[in-house]
């Protein structure tokens, strides 16, 4: 056969992308548990929402479970970067079970702030509203910090708009750290509006990870025909950065679990493709759709960096 034209095609990193610091740490705390203690370590829910990273640690050792039902008495288990309700480590010290907290310290400081302004639930408590998704374990966990009634879950514009708290001068708000940064601003905009005696965060309790991600994606949005987010589709901070990559001008904006899902006809009249990963996705996975691309097309790859990371959260103090 005669000679074969590779088509060309841009690759637009955003960067920070991948893994945050909360993360990191969550894997290492498995790791480092299955070093010190050896398999099998128990970890409840996955320790993150990836497939890729919850396989690697299975095939070393680690037994994911959704409840603590499952894991036989005095072995070892771990909690995921989302946090628990209360009653969970309650439960595991009942059933003499050796537990690690993998909660993200991002995550630990919200539940601070939700016990800061129920305190104690005497006369100076304040109603919490807790900005979030039903149904993520993050907000689970936020929400289970409290006895049930101290808080109330705001999930839009529209219930913030509407929600009906006991007392609206002893009122203060949340968030889950994973939210889209922009929506968010609005909700808390009509809640201050709303109930201008409200206390909270200055902004929200969004991370420094979503925010940054978020960032770097509407930066390279708006140059791209399609943008990939590497990430799980339970992952929240990856659905967010799938959404703001549309709102920002994309074109179009896909959530891909790993290279293996990639649809050729995405590409298909595409110049620049943008490439962004969720906090929970490592950066193999990204290296891996590149591979991929890489076989079909001519790449020039450039990364824009909207700003540089040094967070590294130190492991739990058992496992110094
Ligand atoms: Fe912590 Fe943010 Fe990472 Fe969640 S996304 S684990 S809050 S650093």
């Amino acid at each position: 056969g005669g000679a074969t034209t590779v088509a060309p095609l841009r690759v637009l990193l955003a960067g920070p992308r991948g893994f945050c610091a909360g993360v990191d740490r969550a894997i290492r705390v498995v790791e480092e548990a299955l070093r010190q203690y050896g398999a099998p370590v128990y970890v409840r829910h996955e320790i993150v929402h990836n497939r890729t990273v919850v396989e690697t640690l299975e095939r070393q050792g680690a037994v994911f479970v959704e409840d603590l039902t499952e894991v036989p008495e005095d072995a070892r288990v771990v909690f995921s970067a989302h946090g628990v309700p209360k009653s969970v480590p309650a439960e595991a010290r009942r059933r003499h079970l050796l537990y690690l907290d993998a909660t993200c310290p991002l995550v630990s400081k919200v539940h601070r702030e939700a016990e800061r302004h129920f305190a104690g639930g005497g006369a100076e408590a304040r109603h919490i509203l807790m900005i979030g998704h039903a149904g993520h374990p993050e907000v689970e966990g936020t929400m289970g910090q409290l006895p049930p009634g101290a808080m109330t879950l705001v999930q839009d514009a529209d219930e913030a708009r509407s929600v009906a708290p006991p007392d609206p001068t002893r009122l203060a708000f949340i968030t889950q750290t994973t939210l889209s940064v922009d929506d968010t601003a609005e909700i808390v905009t009509i809640l201050r509006d709303r109930f201008p005696h409200i206390v909270g965060p200055r902004h929200e309790d969004i991370c420094y990870a979503t925010t940054n991600r978020q960032a770097a994606v509407k930066a390279i949005a708006p140059d791209c025909d399609l943008v990939i987010v590497i990430g799980s589709p339970n992952s929240s901070n990856s659905q967010r950065l799938r959404e703001v990559a549309e709102r920002a001008g994309a074109a179009r904006a896909v959530l891909l679990p790993d290279a293996s899902g990639l649809d050729w006809r995405w590409l298909d009249g595409v110049g620049t493709l943008g490439l962004s990963a969720g906090a929970s996705a490592p950066e193999v996975l990204v290296d891996a759709l590149i591979d991929r691309l890489r076989g079909r097309y001519a790449l020039t790859i450039e990364e824009r960096r909207v700003t540089t990371e040094d967070v590294v959260f130190k492991l739990p103090a058992p496992l110094g």
